[in-house]
């Protein structure tokens, strides 16, 4: 069952149109890789997603149309989006940023349940529970910031660059405990990634973008053996 549709989707940045007709899916519970050089536009499909620019074509979640709705709107329905530079709150403390992930559910008694899970799932933040988001290293935000969209109970999770600005290490740690959150889970995943290699550790699936629109889209499998994406996304 598919769970999300982009149709011919283009995006304009004022009279700039970056997005030129972009058409992916993602099914339930299935992950999804975008993958492209810079500039590519792969951060603005998934602002076009969640409401943060004008767009036009047919976007759909769970059969319903999502185009135009509000940010607000769309988070409601279900999609959280971890964005590049991660925006967590750095006033507040990792455990405050887990709770206001939190905040728009119903269920407030498995909250703590929930914090728990996450510190399980990133114990580096177990230890920094009290600390200042701003306080923590590249790294620890980036999981934080995982930690908080989780917290909102998604079905949709829209992961960008997951892997930007981190040391090889830690990069890899990110996508394991993506990968395990997604398997214990069952979110949706549409992850966009630089790096390839750890994308394709997670998806199923990926389209390539060329300056706002897809040039190919194929099973990892297909695309892992396909020269041009090895040249130009697997280092070899
Ligand atoms: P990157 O990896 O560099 O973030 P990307 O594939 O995510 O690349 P986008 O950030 O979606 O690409 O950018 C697509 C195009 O839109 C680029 O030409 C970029 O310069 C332009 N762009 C992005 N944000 C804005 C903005 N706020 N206003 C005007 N143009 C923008």
């Amino acid at each position: 069952m598919t769970l999300l549709e982009l149709d011919d989707v283009t995006a304009s940045y004022g009279p700039v149109r970056v997005l030129e007709g972009i058409s992916l899916s993602v099914p339930e519970g299935g992950a999804v890789g975008i993958l492209g050089a810079n500039g590519a536009g792969k951060t603005t499909t998934l602002r076009a997603i969640s409401g943060m620019v004008r767009t036009g074509g047919s976007i759909t979640f769970d059969g319903r149309s999502i185009a135009g709705l509000s940010p607000e709107r769309v988070a409601a329905l279900g999609i959280a989006h971890v964005p590049e530079g991660r925006g967590t709150l750095g006033g507040l403390t990792v455990r405050e940023n887990l709770r206001v992930g939190a905040y728009l559910r119903k269920d407030s008694k498995s909250v703590p349940g929930d914090i728990d899970y996450c510190l399980d799932l990133f114990p580096q933040l177990r230890n920094r529970i009290r600390s200042a988001a701003a306080a923590l290293s590249g790294g620890e935000q980036q999981m934080l910031a995982i930690a908080r969209a989780f917290m909102a109970k998604p079905r949709l999770l829209l992961l960008d660059e997951a892997s930007l600005g981190l040391a090889p290490g830690t990069a890899k740690t990110v996508y394991e405990a993506i990968g395990r959150l997604r398997k214990e889970s069952g979110i949706a995943m549409l992850v966009v990634e630089q790096n390839a290699n750890l994308a394709f550790t997670l998806v199923e699936s990926a389209t390539v973008l060329e300056t706002g629109r897809n040039v190919l889209t194929g099973s990892t499998a297909e695309l892992k053996g396909m020269d041009e994406i090895r040249r130009a996304y697997l280092g070899g």
